[in-house]
């Protein structure tokens, strides 16, 4: 078992080499060393090895033996004899013995990293939801050498090291017999070439960095500080692995008379005490048009009118939540003669003095409005 080669050696086949790959190399180099055909010295030698490695190679099962503990692997333990120690098989009384596989394998799959993105957007198109094209930048696959990084044209020296396999093998002798130790290539970091002509483009990184455009749909009724995810988006993957996502972070900007309190609209409304006192038609504003507020006389200050069904449509679901008007009464600051005159008439009317009324909660302030819209 000493000095073994390495079978995809043998067969000058890659690790990852399909079974019909490794059939077609097989043919061609029983031919070429066929000791009927071919009279050098060695060259039986050479048939006989090719013969082995295909033999294990175009067996899955012993193959993937192979794979795991090298030459110890398919034909070192004799399967069937080891089982007779009450293990499970070759993985078992490894790890059993060596406190895990020591298979290394090449560099694997690798999600791409994640974006993120701030959006700011208008409080009606958080409402009632846009769509939005943003730009990124973001790392994608390079479209000159196709994230091979050769330069095209070229191909990656085969790596000297481990002869393009990406694993250096070193045998290590126990009671059992030899195990194969297996770790990834330190020169050719796993990937079984060196890249001689780095692709010019991005020098040999297989990837760059580009602006990229992404639509975004905001659904109606978000709020601030909420995330959209968009899959895929993101940076593309290594050795295969998928891109990784964008996140899109949404920052909603003030409005001028609204504030939001959850699907509800609250709208802030000031009247004069003529108004309160005598009631009076006030137009307002709301999300989607105008409404003719009805305020009955007597209004107090605080009194909210709920007008339904007016604020934000929910974001899951159907339905929206309401506008709510709260009243203003306000003390004016300035008067001319003419109402300073006014206001002593009318003092005098309603005499000095006011009784004191109950409080009552928010809840009772709370006036329901249906129809009458401008
Ligand atoms: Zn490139
Ligand atoms: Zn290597």
């Amino acid at each position: 078992m000493a000095n073994k080669r390495d079978y995809y050696d043998v067969l000058g086949v890659d690790q990852n080499a399909s079974a019909a790959h490794i059939k077609k190399a097989f043919r061609k180099l029983a031919m070429q060393s066929h000791p009927d055909r071919n009279k050098d010295h060695g060259a039986e030698e050479r048939f006989k090895e090719v013969n082995e490695a295909y033999e294990v190679l175009s067996d899955p099962e012993k193959r993937a033996a192979y794979d795991r503990f090298g030459h110890a692997g398919p034909q070192g333990f004799g399967g069937r004899g080891f089982e007779g120690f009450g293990f499970g098989g070759f993985g078992d009384i490894f790890e059993a013995f060596f406190g895990g596989t020591r298979t290394a394998r090449r560099a694997g799959p690798q999600r791409g990293d994640d974006l993120h993105y701030s959006l700011t957007i208008s409080f009606e198109d958080s409402v009632f939801g846009c769509e939005k094209e943003v730009e990124i930048v973001r790392t994608e696959v390079c479209s000159v050498c196709h994230g091979t990084r050769s330069e095209p044209g070229s191909q990656p020296e085969r790596c000297s090291v481990c002869n393009g396999t990406g694993q250096v093998r070193q045998a290590q002798r126990s009671i059992f017999g030899q195990f194969i130790n297996v770790t990834t290539c330190s020169q050719c970091r796993g990937e079984g070439g060196i890249i001689t002509n780095p692709c010019p483009d991005c020098k040999g990184q297989g990837k760059e960095r580009k602006a990229h455009k992404v639509a975004i749909k905001v659904p109606a009724g978000v709020d601030d500080s909420i995330q959209i995810r968009l899959s895929g988006e993101g940076d593309v993957g290594r050795n295969g692995g998928s891109p990784g996502n964008l996140y899109v972070t949404l920052s909603v900007r003030k409005h001028k008379f609204f504030k939001r309190d959850g699907d509800h609209i609250l709208y802030e409304l000031p009247i004069n005490f003529a108004q309160a006192a005598l009631g009076a038609e006030v137009e307002i504003p709301t999300l989607d048009d105008g409404f003719t507020l009805k305020i009955p006389a007597g209004c107090q200050n605080g009194m909210i009118f709920r007008l339904k069904e007016k604020g934000v449509p929910h974001l899951r679901g159907h339905g929206r939540g309401d506008q709510l008007v709260r009243v203003h009464v306000v003390t004016p600051q300035s008067l001319d003669d003419k109402q300073k005159k006014l206001f002593k008439e009318l003092t005098k009317s309603l005499g000095e003095t006011t009784l004191p009324h109950e409080d009552k909660s928010l809840f009772d302030k709370i006036k329901d409005t249906f129809g009458g819209g401008a």
